[in-house]
């Protein structure tokens, strides 16, 4: 065994904190993270990972990017947080670059996912008061089955997974479940007068990596426009190159009104979110009616503006196009008989996996764990496998190696 990292408590030690001080509320793989580079992870001990959760896709810039490191210390140095109260001399260039960047009028930032989610829902709502002329109280927001958009009260209330919801209650009303990849579904419930949005994940992401079929999102957008719906897209997992292209919306040339972004936006340095969208949607919320201590604070946007930079400059989203064809030809032509199906975009992949003598997704990634390479299972039966976008063709060549090798044990 290699020695310890130095400072690092071991990892024994590190579980068993966690397990007396924390609260309950994950079930992590039985690994210790102490020090990340690219797509690879350390543990105390100083093994070496090769990553293939990247903090469900906040860092696919790879870990601890030099670029993205340097903005964050030099701007830490200078300013971090004034609040919104005042003006701060790097959220306006923060926010010319984010709008130019996406090809949106406006920007509200948030920190984290969720916050964008019902960042989204609420500026939705005031829309279809102000803009469609919806009787107060009434307006609703379609959303589907199987979505995840966040854990607050508000956006749970949209969840269809009784994991999230059991115990929970009583939700937020106004929210219209149809089933995901269903635009006939949607074309009845969108005619509803009181709808004011339909909110999707272009791909369901927490689901198991749902890939609606071809001409979906082409159908959301002819469909929401036609009602006067407006077309919100969560890209918190799939944006920022994941998926192939910058957005996942881009493979069928669709442009969302409302766009949510978080998790990679900053390549995984802090929680900075935000929603894009026109000023004839954007300005519905007028000031004081919505916004957060740390949204638009200047480390956040150092922060972001670097992350984006090193997406265009690194070409991940051309990476991740190429690297995700390689990853599912390969799987696809394993035939194990654990692998039931091999489906994804981009580098946002999963493998569903037929369990086996008693061994679940969870023993594989256990297996996957002990042989070097980090993913985790959703839904007991689908195991994720979305690294850092940086990833090279040997270091994929050496994940295929192992995930082969793991399955082969089995
Ligand atoms: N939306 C989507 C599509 C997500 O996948 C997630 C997190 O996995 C969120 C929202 C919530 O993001 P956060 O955990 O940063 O609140």
């Amino acid at each position: 065994m290699s020695t310890l990292v130095h400072g690092h408590i071991p990892s024994h030690e590190a579980m068993e904190l966690e397990e007396r001080h924390g609260a309950h509320n994950y079930h992590p793989l039985p690994v210790v993270l102490a020090k990340g580079e690219g797509v690879h992870l350390w543990d105390p001990e100083g093994r070496r990972y090769l990553d293939f959760l990247s903090a469900y896709s906040a860092v696919n810039q790879g870990h601890c990017h030099p670029r993205i490191v340097k903005a964050l210390v030099d701007q830490a140095q200078v300013l971090t947080l004034t609040s919104r109260a005042f003006f701060n001399n790097v959220l306006g260039a923060y926010e010319r670059f984010v709008t130019d960047y996406f090809g949106y009028g406006m920007v509200l930032p948030m920190n984290t996912g969720v916050e964008g989610d019902e960042t989204a829902c609420k500026l939705a709502r005031k829309w279809g008061y102000v803009k469609k002329g919806i009787a107060e109280n009434r307006a609703k927001i379609i959303v589907c089955e199987g979505n995840f958009h966040g854990r607050t009260m508000g956006i749970i209330s949209a969840s269809t997974d009784p994991d999230c919801t059991n115990g929970f209650g009583p939700f937020l009303p106004g929210f219209v479940k149809i089933p995901y990849n269903d635009l006939a579904a949607l074309e009845a419930a969108a005619a509803d007068p009181e709808v004011c949005a339909f909110l999707v994940e272009p791909i369901q992401g927490e689901a198991g990596v749902f890939v609606p079929d071809e001409g979906y999102l082409k159908g959301v957008r002819e469909i929401c426009t036609r009602h006067s719906v407006l077309f919100i897209a969560d890209e918190v997992q799939t944006g920022i190159a994941r998926t192939g292209r910058l957005l996942c919306c881009d493979h069928e040339g669709v442009r969302p009104d409302i766009l949510i972004l978080g998790k990679a936006l900053s390549g995984g340095l802090l929680p900075v979110s935000a929603v894009l969208a026109d000023a004839e949607i954007m300005l519905v919320i007028k000031p004081g009616e919505h916004g957060s201590t740390f949204g638009g604070n200047p480390l956040a946007c150092k922060v972001a503006m670097a992350a984006l930079q090193v997406v265009t400059d690194e070409k991940l989203a051309e990476n991740a196009e190429r690297q995700g064809r390689r990853f599912r030809e390969h799987l696809s032509a394993l035939q194990h008989p654990m692998i039931g199906l091999v489906r994804g975009k981009g580098l946002l992949n999963a493998v569903v996996v037929t369990p086996r003598e008693g061994k679940t997704a969870w023993d594989v990634c256990v297996a996957l764990k002990e042989n070097g390479l980090l993913a985790k299972p959703t839904h007991d039966h689908i195991i994720r496998f979305a690294p850092p976008l940086v990833i090279t063709d040997e270091q994929m060549d050496e994940a295929l190696a192992i995930i082969e090798k793991t399955f082969n044990q089995f």
